[in-house]
């Protein structure tokens, strides 16, 4: 089990974008299989709904387009046109209505009109990425800078640059590594 990146707690669609990642071994893709999705789903607290081969499909076409959405605002750019309308398409796909429960304070919920079914889960991860980057969120979004990471973060302290201490670390024994041996061509030259 990976460490979650900072931010991941808060938004679901953050969390979808980094189910994608590389680790020494290469590429991992939580999404990889619908077993694995339905893991996922469950691990945050969405309804776990039956998935085939092409409603995969569809969860990772979100994901690349909600990746896309991160990056653009990171890189103080627009995004791909068809990025936007993936995910409005899928925010669409459920005419859910807010909801106010007060057991315990005032909590908004979302009633579904596609209880149980993926457009559900596509809908939830799509409100959750317009949420983000139209809110005050947006302006935290950061990739990681550790060399070969591909993960986004929320920077919610200024001075993080990593998703993790994982990267942190590697950078860090990196850089160590580099200043030996400029150290040493410098004794020997
Ligand atoms: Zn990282």
């Amino acid at each position: 089990m990976v460490t979650a990146a900072p931010g991941e707690e808060r938004s679901p669609a953050l969390a979808l974008v980094n189910t994608r990642r590389l680790s020494a071994g290469g590429e991992v893709d939580d999404l990889a299989s619908p077993g694995g999705a339905a893991a996922w789903l469950r691990q945050h607290s969405l309804p776990a709904v039956p998935m085939g081969a092409d409603d995969l499909g569809r969860l990772t076409g979100l994901r690349a387009a909600v990746r896309e959405l991160l990056a653009a605002l990171a890189d103080d750019r627009a995004p791909q046109v068809t990025a936007v309308e993936t995910v409005n398409a899928a925010a669409r796909a459920d005419a859910a209505a807010p909801q106010l429960t007060w057991p315990g304070g005032p909590r908004r919920e979302w009633r579904s009109t596609r209880p149980g079914h993926l457009d559900e889960v596509l809908a939830a991860l799509a409100r959750d990425a317009i949420d983000v980057v139209s809110g005050d969120l947006g302006a935290l979004v950061r990739p990681c800078e550790a060399h070969g990471c591909v993960r986004f973060f929320l920077r919610e302290h200024a001075r993080r640059r990593w998703c993790s201490t994982t990267c942190g670390d590697r950078v860090r024994a990196a850089r160590h590594q580099r200043l030996v041996v400029e150290q040493r061509q410098a004794s020997s030259g």
